[in-house]
């Protein structure tokens, strides 16, 4: 396979964002590593698949909206991967293409920060890619998952493929049936004084969000004020990412450092 100098690392997505690279340079540094991480915002996914073959990229994250497109041009699909139905991740290894989806696990292990998931009561609202992920990683960690969507049709396409519960819309979400509620959905994704789960909340509940600008969204705001346990979106984001830098480097990664950057970009960002 082509090799670069430095080992180059990146991300295609339909438009540039600049969190993962700061995100990932800042992993590379502390680590003592050559390597660089570029964010290619692309239009041909199947072109972008082929680049990483052709220049020698070590590592490829993939955002929206490529998750699913670029999956039958990779030579192997994790297990994960395959039953979410969306790849985040390349990894290219002696130039053959593996696709993994690490939001899973970075929803698990934030998760897991703050309680055990073996058989909670787990509500996701949401249907789309993110809770795909979500849904199966809890489930995964052996939780008993509800989800709830605005549109009945994909929330129960998604509970019938990954073994999960159909609740309905968000609207019938009862607190008092759940351990942990998790907002999978994109509202309050750089949207401050929206929240999916407005009044809906009790103290005895576990809260995360997905969203993750702002960091503190007026989900997690309103969860605090009420007491409960939070977790939030960046959380889940510096995890996921930890994931992609095991498998781009095979060293542990450094957690702290690479929060610290991700926070201060998210701060630059003003959001
Ligand atoms: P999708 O577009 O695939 O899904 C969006 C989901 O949000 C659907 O369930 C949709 O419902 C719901 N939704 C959208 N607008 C509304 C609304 N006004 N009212 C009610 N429901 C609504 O997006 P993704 O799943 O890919 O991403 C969701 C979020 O997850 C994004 O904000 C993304 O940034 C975040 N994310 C965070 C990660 C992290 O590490 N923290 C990792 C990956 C994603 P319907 O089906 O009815 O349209």
């Amino acid at each position: 396979m082509p090799q670069p100098l430095p080992t180059l690392c990146g991300s295609i997505m339909g438009s540039p964002f600049s969190l993962s690279a700061k995100i990932h340079n800042a992993a590379y540094a502390a680590l003592g590593l050559d390597y660089t991480f570029v964010c290619f915002g692309i239009e041909d996914p199947v072109a972008g698949v082929a680049a990483i073959r052709t220049l020698g990229v070590r590592g490829m994250n993939v955002s929206m909206p490529y998750k699913t497109v670029v999956m039958e041009h990779l030579d192997a699909i994790d297990e994960s991967a395959l039953v979410i139905g969306a790849v985040n991740t390349i990894n290219n290894v002696d130039g053959v293409l593996t696709g993994y989806n690490t939001d899973y696990l970075g929803a698990v292990r934030a998760l897991q920060e703050v309680c055990e998931l073996n058989k909670q009561r787990v509500a996701v609202i949401g249907a789309g890619g993110a809770a795909r992920a979500v849904v199966y990683g809890c489930l995964q960690a052996a939780a008993r998952v509800t989800v709830f969507n605005r549109s009945s049709e994909r929330g129960k396409v998604l509970s019938s493929d990954l073994g999960a519960h159909w609740g309905g819309g968000v609207e019938t979400f009862a607190a008092q049936d759940f351990d942990i509620v998790i907002n999978a959905t994109s509202v309050g994704f750089k949207q401050p004084d929206s929240n999916p789960l407005d009044g809906l909340l009790a103290s005895h509940l576990i809260v995360m969000d997905v969203a993750f600008m702002p960091v503190r969204t007026a989900l997690l705001l309103q969860a605090a004020e009420l007491g409960c346990r939070t977790v939030s979106g960046t959380r889940m984001l510096v995890h996921q990412a930890c994931r992609q830098i095991e498998l781009y480097t095979g060293m542990e990664a450094p957690i702290d450092i690479m929060e610290q950057a991700m926070l201060e970009e998210i701060q630059r960002l003003n959001l």
